[in-house]
């Protein structure tokens, strides 16, 4: 069985590794644009910030046992009918026949429609290339304006003040609009304190090089002059390969699978930040470009292209991102994505030490728990604190009580573990279950009072 894979980053290189285990006598080869087969782009602002040194350590891993690594290989064109697929390496071309095709091609960040993006100094961030660009420009004392105040956003805004430079982040709306205002605003308060500049609600309207510096002009009358400016305002699905041999496309044009993660195209699957992706609390596909999802999917493309039977389960848009001293994580819905869904949901805003305060180093967790007004069921968590407070892992407690639909009274259920230098009998997430259910019975009273 000859297994091709185009795209060597997180969903490629975890679908041929597991088509090899699960099929070890699979041929396997991956095809990839650049030199950097499956280096671990979500940490390019740690290298960025000087804290991971050496940018070969932000390699997953270095040796591909039984497949077949081409880099520096671009598709170009895909013959479903023929089973082919030409690559352009340099000005050469080679065809390459499959039996199974997995394309993860993954995702490009998206280039605000206005003028002046192109310029020189105006960068973006998603492959070591970018990252080396980027790189050779930064030195102390220089500005930088960084359009886009999403994860990406505000991490390279810790980065980049860690590297030394003057840092301007420029939202569209709130810091961080994956969370909810509250939590967006104080990390917008953190980001401040470490000198960073910070304006939300600004639309980018043009970048203009004068001289040496660039400007960058926003709405509601922002002017900031800059000697980088590094656009970081979301991605989109890298598609186009497979839309051009036939694929149906759904949500934000990115590729339609099944929960096999198999196209229209026979054997022809499709996973990771190309692709759309099944949303398990709201039962119907969405967006959700993640490395985390992107290695779950190819690794159930993988096995399925290798004769496997296996379906993703389905994403959580679990996430989690550390700003300078703080951390802050989501899981599930949001309040106002409950509405949206059309789902009747209350949230509930609680604080509770990380753990017992009189161990040193306490900290206070600021939470939000989503859940459905009536019956409880839990639809998401929200948590901000110290990056050493265990947020990330705390935040696995709701998304794991998530995915197996429990309701918030059932969190106070979970066997959590205690030591005071680590929490408290009930765990800060069980104290946020606990605070949702004495507002709702709150609220419930009032109601059959009126
Ligand atoms: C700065 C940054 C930080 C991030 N941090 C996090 C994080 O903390 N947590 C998290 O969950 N996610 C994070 N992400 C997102 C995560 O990195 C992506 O979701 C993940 O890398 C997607 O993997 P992928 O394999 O689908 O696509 P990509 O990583 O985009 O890789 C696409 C692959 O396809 C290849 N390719 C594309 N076109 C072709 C072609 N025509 N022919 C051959 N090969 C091709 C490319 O060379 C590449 O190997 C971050 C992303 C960035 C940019």
């Amino acid at each position: 069985m000859r297994l091709l894979v185009i795209g060597g980053s997180d969903a490629g290189v975890s679908a041929a590794t597991r088509a090899r285990e699960v099929n070890p006598t699979a041929e396997v080869t991956v095809l990839l644009v650049d030199a950097f087969p499956n280096y671990s782009i979500c940490g390019l602002p740690f290298y960025l910030s000087g804290e991971t040194p050496n940018w070969q350590d932000l390699a997953h891993r270095k040796a591909f046992e039984g497949i077949d690594v081409l880099t520096e290989h671009r598709a170009i064109t895909i013959d479903p009918r023929a089973k082919t697929v030409v690559a352009a390496v340099s000005a050469e071309r080679k065809s390459f026949s499959y039996d199974r095709l997995i394309i993860a091609t993954g995702a490009r960040p998206i280039r605000p429609p206005v003028p002046g993006v192109d310029l020189a100094g105006v960068y973006q961030l998603h492959t070591m290339e970018d990252t080396f660009r980027l790189e050779r420009e930064l030195a102390e004392g220089k500005s930088v304006v960084i359009v886009g105040a999403g994860y990406i956003g505000v991490e390279m805004a810790d980065a980049l003040t860690r590297r030394g430079l003057t840092v301007t982040l420029l939202g569209r709306s709130t810091v961080l609009p994956t969370v909810d205002p509250p939590l967006g605003r104080t990390i917008e308060a953190h980001l401040r304190d470490h000198g960073v500049t910070v304006y939300t609600d600004v639309e980018l309207s043009a970048i203009e090089r004068h001289e040496t510096r660039l400007e960058v002009t926003g709405s509601r009358g922002v002017h900031v002059q800059a000697d980088l400016v590094l656009l970081a305002a979301g991605v989109e699905p890298n598609a186009e390969l497979g839309v051009a041999a036939g694929i149906t496309t759904g949500v934000k044009r990115a590729l339609r699978v099944n929960h096999r993660m198999e196209t229209n195209l026979p054997d022809v699957y499709a996973a990771g930040d190309c692709v759309e992706t099944w949303h398990r609390t709201l039962k119907r596909f969405t967006y959700l470009p993640l490395g985390t999802t992107a290695h779950k999917q190819g690794r159930v493309a993988g096995e399925n292209a290798a004769g496997g039977a296996r379906e993703f389960a389905g994403s959580l848009g679990t996430q989690v991102v550390k700003v300078f001293d703080l951390a802050v994580a989501r899981t599930g819905l949001r309040d106002v994505e409950a509405s949206r869904a059309g789902l009747d949901a209350l949230t509930v805003e609680t604080n509770a030490p990380d753990h017992k305060a009189y161990y040193p180093n306490s900290w206070a967790i600021q939470m939000r728990v989503t859940a459905e007004r009536s019956g409880g069921r839990l639809l998401g968590g929200q948590l901000l604190g110290h990056w050493q407070s265990e947020i990330a892992k705390r935040i696995d407690v709701f998304a794991t009580a998530l995915f197996h639909d429990m309701n918030v009274d059932e969190l106070n259920d979970l066997d959590l573990s205690y030591t005071p230098p680590f929490g408290s009998p009930w765990d800060p997430a069980q104290a946020a279950a606990q605070a949702w259910m004495s507002a709702q019975r709150t609220e419930a009273t009032r109601r059959s009072l009126r």
